[in-house]
């Protein structure tokens, strides 16, 4: 196969657009799909101080990888933050390549944890109970990675979420009937108490981002999550990439025909206004915060 830009052999087929891409072509496009993303929504301003959430994992790495090489020269500043769950047999791995991506680019690290923070590790927080973990571990991290860039004073909290996880996260929530929720995955406008939220690799497929971290050498291979397969994104997941394979492009229009119904739904449940949680301060839709529901469950 022949990049469809040049002579040299194709390492990737986008059969979504119908194209192959050599390696030059292929980081050519990934970067800047990527800045252009980022770009058309405003995401990054000169002055901001970015909370770059780095699990470890290849979104994470990819993202911060691809910022520091798309921002430089910018006055942007970086913080990799990482979020240690408490995890057993999982966590410890991708902490230690989140470590080793922050030092290679000489970004500084903050690393926070669920026990810390919250008295409990994950695993604690889900043994032997009839509980979702995932569903705890999604509103301990988005609650931790906003007190942090709160606490280090800074303007935006990058996510590494990827246009797979965005399609699964918009049929997920067809599939629950979920609109509310639908809705609330909009960007918001800004609130008091939450950092804004970007999510620069929303447009770039899980493939590629793999792709990106092994040619520029920064891919190192983990275990999957002990929990993922209990949830019903992991059945999503297995329905959207047989759908993808066989109808190239499934993701891309699934995101189409969300942001024209979010569009034709107008803006009051996305920018509904948040109030206080009556514990912890934090900003919610309801007067406790789910992170303080969730902890007042756990201590009974
Ligand atoms: S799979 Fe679920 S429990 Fe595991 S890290 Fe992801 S959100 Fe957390
Ligand atoms: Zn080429
Ligand atoms: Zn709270």
């Amino acid at each position: 196969m022949i990049c469809s830009f040049c002579r040299e052999p194709a390492i990737l087929s986008q059969r979504y657009l119908g194209r192959h891409l050599c390696q030059r072509h292929f980081l050519e496009d990934f970067e800047r799909r990527v800045a252009g993303t980022m770009e058309k929504n405003g995401m990054v301003k000169d002055g901001e101080r970015i909370v770059v959430a780095v699990s470890g994992g290849k979104d994470s790495t990819a993202l911060l990888f691809s910022l520091h090489k798309i921002l430089a020269g910018r006055d942007v500043e970086m913080v990799a933050v990482t979020v240690d769950e408490g995890i057993a047999g999982y966590r410890d791995d991708t902490i230690r390549a989140a470590r080793a991506i922050a030092e290679k680019l000489g970004i500084e690290q903050e690393i926070v944890s669920f026990r810390e923070m919250y008295g409990y590790d994950l695993d604690e927080m889900v043994q032997g109970k009839d509980v979702a973990p995932c569903t705890y571990c999604g509103v301990f991290r988005k609650n931790a990675l906003n007190q942090t860039a709160k606490r280090l004073g800074m303007t935006k909290v990058a996510t590494g979420h990827n246009l797979d996880d965005e399609a699964q996260t918009v049929m997920m929530n067809y599939l629950k009937g979920d609109m509310e929720r639908l809705m609330r995955f909009r960007p918001r406008r800004a609130q008091p108490g939450l950092v804004p939220r970007i999510k620069p690799l929303r447009d770039m497929p899980e493939k590629e981002i793999a792709l990106y971290c092994m040619v520029n050498g920064v891919f190192t291979e983990s275990r999957e999550c002990p929990y993922a397969n209990l949830s019903l994104r992991a059945d999503v997941r297995d329905l959207m990439n047989r759908l993808e394979s066989l109808f190239p492009g499934t993701r891309q229009t699934t995101m189409q025909g969300f942001e024209k119904i979010a569009q034709i739904a107008g803006g009051d449940w996305a920018q509904m206004e948040l109030g206080k949680c009556r514990v912890c301060s934090e900003p919610c839709v309801k007067d406790l915060c789910k992170a303080c529901e969730l902890l007042g469950k756990l201590k009974g």
